[in-house]
């Protein structure tokens, strides 16, 4: 992303915001609330009007302005909240139906198998509606979602951060299996030093829609950030 600026009348949600991820990356994205770390993964995600700046991928700059489907289909973003995202009166089967209708991938049957196999829920899980799962179940079929259209990068926003922390830890472990297996590129969202730090090589730090901060999560762990941007996270557990 470079200089990217998104505006909501005259507030300034994100200010000319530039971070570069390597493919195959775990980049993480701290921050106090309100900093614009959902406003930048949405950005990414062409779910937020970007006013400048530019989004480039594999070398090759996207045009904001139009809607390209070959470059939305290679980004994939997983929601906070399981319950919001997912239609609560939708099978599972339907749920995963939608991301290969919208980009016309074909052989849905073997990718629907492949996906609730890979997220550990098994082909019983299929028929169900969403209102009967866990809270993490229900986030490994947003993640089943986002993995079904085969896209290099994903987007996760507090991903764990609405599951309890046994659900949570279950949940990381997943994503951090799925990132190897399928070498996917991660931009990711968390309050939680300890999950970030986990996760994460290299992260930002937000604050008022900037990037005030760049470093190394073992920059992070040996305490090299100012007390100024730790204030509103979670320490690490
Ligand atoms: P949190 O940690 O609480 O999730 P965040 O860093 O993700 O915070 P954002 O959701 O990116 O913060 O919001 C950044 C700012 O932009 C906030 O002040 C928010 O109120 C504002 N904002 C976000 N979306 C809109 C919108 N659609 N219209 C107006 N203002 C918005
Ligand atoms: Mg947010």
């Amino acid at each position: 992303a470079e200089n990217l600026t998104v505006s909501y009348d005259d507030f300034l949600a994100l200010d000319t915001v530039s971070i570069e991820v390597e493919p195959g990356e775990s980049f993480g994205l701290v921050g106090e609330s309100g900093s614009g770390k959902s406003t930048l993964l949405r950005a990414i995600a062409g779910l937020s009007p970007v006013t400048s700046g530019r989004i480039v991928l594999d070398g090759k700059p996207l045009d904001v302005r139009y809607r390209d489907k070959a470059f939305y289909r290679q980004v994939q973003m997983v929601f906070q909240d399981p319950y919001g995202s997912l239609h609560p009166r939708q099978t599972v089967d339907r749920l995963l139906q939608e991301p290969l209708a919208i980009h016309s991938v074909p052989d849905a049957e073997r990718r629907i198998l492949r996906a609730l196999d890979e997220v550990g829920l098994g082909s019983s899980f299929r028929f169900r509606y969403s209102h009967q799962l866990s809270g993490g179940q229900r986030q490994r079929i947003a993640i089943a979602r986002a993995l079904i259209i085969e896209p290099q990068i994903m987007l996760l926003d507090e991903p764990t951060s609405a599951l309890d922390a046994s659900v949570q830890a279950e949940v990381l472990n997943l994503l951090e299996q799925v990132r190897r297996d399928r070498k996917l590129t991660y931009i990711m969202v968390s309050h939680d030093l300890g999950v970030v730090t986990h996760m994460c090589e290299r992260l930002a730090v937000m604050k008022n829609g900037k990037v005030v901060e760049r470093l190394s999560s073992a920059d992070l762990v040996a305490g090299r950030i100012s007390e100024d941007y730790t204030k509103n996270l979670m320490v690490a557990s």
